[in-house]
């Protein structure tokens, strides 16, 4: 069976979802796409050659019979309105992040959900599909550092645009690491506290860089978080877990190693897109598996939330200086129901 898809949100990563699910995944075919910008999703129809119908709203292209699920890449404040309308459906939705601006929004998701009866929603955290994320946890799992005592990361990119505010550097840029920790240790968040260092010389004048995120864990786990996001040299993305007996590290993005002039050298990636390019195909590969078999494999409208939840946490240390705490309510028995969303 080929599943029918319509697209919401042909911009940047609209696009590229939609030319990886026309030209390299398989199972899936786009069927319906709508943008605020008709011009705009009727060019990709014709130059990605889409044999699909422009759709005047999203929730014209949810409601369509023809479309089987739907992907969500539009602007982040449009989000929840569109997955709330496929879980009304009852069509299975794959969301980009965020899954909701605000905490409340995602809670209202979960509780549509859950009200709903059966999992819809994967949001698009596609680190957790990252080769070298995942033979990291393998690593931990199966306690080859012993239990996880402390995390040392970093998230740097060599610049921003003017554009970036402040509270970018939780929502858009930190919140892969809130995601993609959470699952890595299996474990939820209790504390977070946001140090400011030394302000970098080439950050804009309305910018805090770097900054340092210390969150605690419920197992008392302590991660620092460095987000400098004007550092120059390259994208890198730091990740290191030091276990009770071992350190385990996330492997460097495979590249040639360079003998020449008397130099021992390794190129770092400047374009954040190129760093996890991979992990885009086999999020989306698994999604439209699983979504086949009727399930959700990947990071659950659960995962949105607490991310968001983390997130509210950040900002509010990040204005306020102070360790704040952070709680979540009680996970639904809902979201044990399958394996999959049990370790998600
Ligand atoms: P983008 O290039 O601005 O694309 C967003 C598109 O959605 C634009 O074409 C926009 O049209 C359109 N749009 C806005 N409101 C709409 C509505 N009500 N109905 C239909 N279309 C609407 O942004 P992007 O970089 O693709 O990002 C899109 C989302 O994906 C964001 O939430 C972003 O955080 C997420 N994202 C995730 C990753 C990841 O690593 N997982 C990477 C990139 C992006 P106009 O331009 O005319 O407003």
């Amino acid at each position: 069976m080929t599943l029918k898809l319509g697209v919401i949100g042909t911009g940047a990563i609209g696009q590229e979802h939609i030319r990886r699910i026309t030209n390299t995944l398989s199972g899936a075919k786009i069927v319906a796409v709508t943008d605020v910008n008709a011009e705009n999703a009727n060019a990709v129809i014709e130059n990605e050659k889409l044999d699909a119908k422009f759709y005047e709203d999203g929730h014209a292209l949810i409601n369509a019979a023809e479309v089987d699920a739907v992907i969500v890449t539009s602007w982040g404040p449009t989000h929840e309105e569109f997955v709330l309308a496929s879980i009304a459906a009852g069509k299975p939705v794959f969301c980009e992040k965020p899954l909701a601006t605000t905490a409340e929004g995602c809670k209202r998701i979960v509780e549509a959900e859950v009200a709903f009866g059966k999992p819809l929603v994967q949001v698009g955290y596609m680190r957790r599909y990252d080769q070298g994320y995942r033979a990291l946890k393998n690593v931990i799992d199966n306690g080859k550092v012993g239990e996880p005592l402390m995390v040392h990361c970093a998230h740097r990119n060599p610049t921003v645009p003017s554009s970036y505010t402040g509270d970018m550097a939780i929502v858009d840029t930190f919140i892969h690491e809130i995601d993609v920790l959470r699952w890595l240790l299996n474990d939820d968040y209790v504390s977070v506290q946001v140090v400011a260092p030394r302000k970098t010389s080439n950050a804009l004048e309305h910018l805090q860089d770097p900054l340092i995120v210390l969150l605690e864990t419920e197992k008392g786990v302590r991660i620092d978080g460095e987000i400098f996001v004007n550092c120059q040299y390259g994208y890198d993305i730091q990740c290191q877990v030091v276990g009770e007996t071992g350190t385990a590290n996330l492997p460097e993005p495979s590249s040639v190693i360079l003998r020449s002039e008397a130099k021992l050298s390794t190129e770092i990636l400047v374009d954040w897109k190129q760093r996890f390019i991979e992990s885009y195909d086999v999020e989306l590969q698994d999604w439209i598996n699983s979504t086949l078999k009727g399930e959700v494999n990947g990071p659950t409208a659960w995962d949105g939330y607490a991310a968001a939840v983390t997130a509210d946490a950040c900002l509010e240390a990040k204005q306020t200086g102070k360790i704040v705490p952070i709680s979540m309510p009680e996970r639904p028995d809902f979201y044990n129901k399958s394996g999959a969303l049990v370790n998600s």
